[in-house]
């Protein structure tokens, strides 16, 4: 590595708990991000900016026009072409630094593919929306022994853990059962501010340069919880519980799901997703444009990324792993039959 090389990092050498012994650790480092959203956006930019030297970005969604009011990274330009997040993710952190390899992978993430996702990881974020994606990513972090930051915000505040398995307690050491469904208000319910976002996001990454650069003391064994509100950041210490499902009992039921097609209401979207898991979907989004077409569908765009069609009255976003996002129905029933009449399952 040349002087050029680190000289954009310059003013975090300086700090002499980095230093440039530190600089090199980063370089070195692998990090998985699981979600591209308003956490993931922030945290993938602090960890870009600082040189992590290989960033994987996982996000199953495309990018619409509420999301720019928090999620760091997109522009109105980007939904003009219709871009799923990771991509648009991916392209403009390549812009910020094309000294690191960024990865942009647009997939659900879900027991079949989730290790694949996490292998060669140094440390895995957590930018997701759901407790379902975190508690799969809870299990398989205990599986590979790998360090992971929970991160979660709503309305004005926010929260984040930082987890080492077999170490520190565990996400469901600290929530035990994933909430039930409706249970747990979402940012589509209960709203979202930017700052606070920015706030968790950024001790979040922080997280990451500590633990990865080897450096200060990590938030583990406890949460951490922002309130934009009055201001208050506190911490509660949460401790492992030997009865823990998963790092008591190593019962990793999220990471051990079968497999099959499974569909998903979109909490306060108006939307369904359908996805495909444990067999082949390759879908050539192109050759189906055109069979739409001939079957007298009037709106359909394609472009690499996605396939965007208005159906029976409702929007299909079709990705090329056969995953598709049904908006205009919280009916599963009615978006599965969408899919299977014009996509075939
Ligand atoms: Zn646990």
């Amino acid at each position: 590595m040349t002087t050029h090389d680190l000289s954009r990092y310059a003013r975090q050498i300086i700090f002499p708990a980095l230093g440039e012994a530190g600089q090199r650790r980063l370089l070195d480092a692998t990090v998985t991000l699981i979600g591209c959203g308003a956490t993931g956006t922030l945290i993938a930019n602090h960890l870009a900016r600082s040189g992590v030297g290989r960033l994987r970005i996982v996000d199953r969604d495309f990018i619409e026009l509420n999301n720019l009011q928090r999620q760091g990274l997109f522009d109105e330009q980007d939904i003009a072409e219709g871009l799923p997040k990771a991509e648009a993710a991916r392209r403009k952190l390549s812009r910020i630094n094309s000294q690191i390899a960024v990865e942009g992978i647009v997939a659900d993430v879900t027991a079949d593919n989730i290790l694949e996702l996490l292998a060669g990881a140094d440390l895995a974020m957590d930018g997701s929306d759901n407790f379902e994606t975190r508690f799969l990513l809870n299990d398989a972090c205990i599986k590979l022994g790998l360090p992971w930051v929970y991160t979660g915000v709503i309305a004005s505040y926010g929260m984040t853990m930082t987890i080492r398995p077999g170490e520190t307690a565990c996400l469901r050491c600290l929530l035990g059962q994933m909430p039930a469904p409706g249970a747990a208000p979402t940012c589509d319910t209960a709203g979202v501010l930017a700052p606070s976002v920015a706030v968790v996001a950024s001790i979040a990454a922080g997280e990451a340069l500590k633990l990865l650069a080897g450096f200060g003391e990590l938030n583990s064994g406890g949460l951490l919880n922002f309130d934009l509100l009055d201001n208050s950041l506190e911490r509660f210490e949460v401790l492992r519980r030997p009865d823990c499902p998963a790092c008591g009992q190593r019962n990793l039921e999220f990471l051990h799901a079968e497999t099959g097609t499974r569909t998903a209401t979109l909490c306060g979207r108006n939307a369904v997703q359908i996805s495909v898991h444990g067999r082949p979907a390759g879908v050539n989004l192109a050759e189906l444009a055109v069979r739409l077409r001939q079957a007298g569908v009037a709106q359909v765009s394609v472009n690499p990324y996605l396939l965007r069609a208005t159906l029976d009255g409702l929007e299909l976003t079709l990705f090329p792993d056969g995953r598709a996002i049904i908006k205009g129905t919280e009916e599963e029933a009615v978006a599965r039959t969408v899919y299977a009449k014009y996509v075939g399952m």
